[in-house]
């Protein structure tokens, strides 16, 4: 069977600076993506771009309230436009794309979920590209993915894919802001590397991500066996040459692969801004003997998440555990600190009485 590979393009890695789509820049990376196949590789792509690509056909909102119906709607005019140009390029060297466009609940439903596996199983039984990005037009602060890289990190899970690229500006990780002349950049890292005091390069104004963003995803992937590299689209040959290891940063996957598909859903589908903190008391139980969270225990609430979202609970700036949530952001803030016995008092048909269900828990040093 052909390797599968998860290759995530950026906004600038395929419009251009000033807005719209740039042809030029996709029919070299569609010739790039079919030659991987003759090299054994089963590409799967992961495309930003929509909203790049149609900014320039929507008037700018004055208000900032009004950003994300602009954003959206730049999304929908941009997501055609980005997906001709991908299927031109494709159809000149006698193949095919398919467009797959999702949000995080998708991937959140069971049934959902399969069918994005089967039709991409499907895709690449047939030699077709698929071509995913995240629904723009009906995603919102609660169901949205967040970010590109995010999405790359649920695709590779879904697809068992045993490797994800990320082609960004910058040409891998570096240990302080690369435009500084005695920069250097790491070529191979451990997945047991934190990154603690690296400085990133500021992030480009087009797309969401960033190295941040990067980085959190090379956490969610290599400690489940998946090698991340990242690298620059702006060398010939790009992917090529990160495959050959001459450039970028290659994340080393743990070499034992986990094999639970339980455990790498929780791990990728942890939404990166979604999480609690705990006391000393809950963390300690936590880690002693997986428990489950009760509301009791928890201190702080942050940010913006649904009932059967995957959050994470911290201690002390720390992720130590993550965990499918019983209950959405406000509910949590309403319940938090409290006894389960008052939790019915204050939420009309409470799910549960236990915030995260020990079932449903992921301690990190267990991945
Ligand atoms: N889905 C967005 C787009 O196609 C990109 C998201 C991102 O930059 O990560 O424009």
């Amino acid at each position: 069977m052909k390797k599968r590979v998860v290759i995530k393009v950026g906004s600038l890695a395929v419009t251009n600076e000033a807005g719209g789509v740039s042809s030029v820049k996709i029919r070299a990376l569609v010739a790039e993506l079919l030659a991987l196949r003759e090299k054994g590789f089963a590409p799967i792509l992961v495309s930003s771009g929509a909203i790049n690509s149609g900014r320039a056909l929507i008037k700018r909102p004055e208000e900032k309230k009004m950003m994300i119906s602009f954003q959206q709607a730049a999304a929908a005019v941009g997501q055609p436009l980005l997906m001709r140009a991908y299927v031109d390029a494709l159809e000149a060297l006698g193949a095919h794309g398919a467009q797959i466009l999702v949000t995080h609940e998708d991937f959140k439903e069971r049934q959902r979920f399969l069918n994005i596996r089967n039709t991409i199983n499907r895709l690449l039984e047939n030699d077709v590209l698929p071509i995913v990005n995240e629904n723009d037009t009906v995603s919102y602060a609660e169901i949205t993915v967040g970010d590109n890289d995010q999405l790359a990190v649920m695709i590779t899970e879904a697809t068992d894919a045993e490797k994800l690229i990320l082609l960004t500006e910058a040409d891998g990780l570096f240990d302080k802001n690369p435009k500084e002349a005695d920069a250097r950049r790491f070529d191979v890292v451990d997945f047991r590397e934190d990154f603690v005091g690296v400085k990133f390069a500021a992030k480009t104004s087009v797309g969401r991500g960033g190295m941040d963003t990067k980085l959190k995803a090379v956490r969610k992937l290599t400690p489940l066996g998946v090698d991340v590299c990242i690298g620059t689209f702006l060398a010939e040959s790009p992917l090529s040459r990160l495959l050959s290891g001459t450039g970028g940063t290659l994340f080393k996957g743990n070499p034992d692969r986990q094999t639970s598909r339980r455990k790498s859903w929780l791990s990728t589908m942890v939404k990166n801004d979604a999480w609690v903190v705990v006391d000393e008391g809950c963390a300690g139980a936590m880690l002693k003997a997986t428990t489950s969270l009760l509301p009791i225990g928890i201190r702080k609430v942050h940010g913006v998440f649904r009932r059967g979202d995957v959050i994470q609970v911290k201690h002390r700036n720390k992720t130590i555990a993550v965990g499918i949530t019983e209950f959405d952001h406000r509910e949590l803030a309403l319940v938090m600190g409290k006894k389960s016995g008052e939790i019915s008092a204050l939420i009309e048909n409470a799910p549960s009485k236990v915030a995260i269900h020990k079932d449903n828990l992921l301690i990190k040093a267990d991945i």
